[in-house]
């Protein structure tokens, strides 16, 4: 754990590798999940560039100044965008004032970074008024854009950038990460590597801030009273909750989650349950679906999270992944 990053350690040394070797390119792309750690990595790799108090070649200290500023985002080489509050897009303005200041010189560094949060959000005009920044790039620019996959992304932007593809950690990694660099003790660790299904910037949102856990915990309970209720009771919940689109986004993550769990208990999978608190909840589920309808529901839950993630009506998206979920026998 060079970079006191959970996981993704072969992405830590490739990316050490490149300021070893001098073959820094000029655009990088990380992919991957959400809460995965595309941008706890991105800003590692600027401070191991940075770092005037390095360990070694491409190890930053993580203690100066210029780390701290960096990992605050508030170095005055580093100009990071990401979607504004209030708005659900990134926007040609924000991409242009970035490209504007990224082509004076360098502060303090010797080079200045460009960060593009979730580039995925770009519109189509803010995504095309990076290109001529990322065909010709002034020469002491790095740009790293992080993004869930590079088809998420024009062809155009995602062909000029490295790609640095992150993929879940597994569980023992996120545990003795926990353990280690945030001195969670071994239990807890083990449950939070656990319900983070890979995701280590979950487990330490959980960690940090006992009410999103307990939301999580909320949600699962009314999912298990959902495939009780009849429809007149899904539609009910439906409309309570898309009264607040975070917690349908919350909701969509911890169900799909619990439904994945069933999947793999019914077609007597190896892999682990993820929500080991919920075990008997899963095993009573199992007892009234089958390995097919275990499927359906779980694609279910991925067109749901395409159609939002395209802009489909809230509602009725809501209301109709509820009323094609199993009904469960009392
Ligand atoms: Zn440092």
């Amino acid at each position: 754990m060079t970079w006191n990053l959970i996981g993704h350690e072969w992405a830590t040394q490739l990316l050490q590798g490149h300021i070893e070797n001098n073959t820094l390119r000029h655009a990088y792309l990380i992919t991957g999940p959400s809460d995965i750690g595309k941008k706890n990595l991105a800003i590692r790799f600027i401070q191991a560039i940075c770092c005037p108090n390095s360990k070694g070649p491409g190890i930053p200290c993580l203690e100066c100044s210029t780390c701290t500023r960096l990992q605050r985002l508030e170095h005055p080489d580093l100009y990071p965008i990401t979607v504004e509050k209030g708005s659900k897009q990134i926007k040609i303005d924000q991409v242009r004032e970035m490209v504007r200041t990224l082509s004076l010189t360098p502060y303090e560094a010797s080079r200045r970074f460009g960060l593009l949060i979730d580039f995925e959000l770009a519109n189509r005009s803010a995504q095309n008024s990076l290109l001529k920044t990322l065909e010709e790039p002034p020469g002491s620019v790095i740009l790293i854009l992080t993004a869930v996959s590079a088809s998420s992304l024009f062809e155009t932007v995602a062909s000029r950038c490295e790609e640095v593809k992150l993929n879940p950690v597994p569980i023992q990694t996120t545990r003795i990460g926990l353990e280690n660099l945030y001195q969670i003790p071994g239990d807890q660790a083990d449950f939070l590597a656990h319900i983070s299904g890979g995701k280590p910037e979950l487990a330490l949102a959980y960690h940090q801030d006992p009410e999103i856990l307990e939301r999580r915990n909320t949600l699962l309970d009314q999912h298990y009273e959902i495939l009780y209720g009849d429809s007149v009771a899904r539609f009910a919940y439906a409309n309570q909750l898309v009264k607040n689109p975070v917690m349908v986004q919350e909701m969509l993550d911890t169900w799909s989650s619990i439904w994945h769990d069933i999947l793999m208990q019914t077609g007597k999978s190896d892999t682990p349950i993820r929500n080991i608190d919920r075990e008997g909840e899963i095993k009573s589920i199992i007892r009234s679906v089958d390995l097919q309808e275990a499927k359906s529901a779980v694609n279910l839950f991925r067109r749901a999270h395409s159609l939002l993630q395209n802009n489909s009506n809230l509602k009725l998206t809501v209301e109709d992944l509820f009323l094609q979920l199993p009904t469960i026998p009392r």
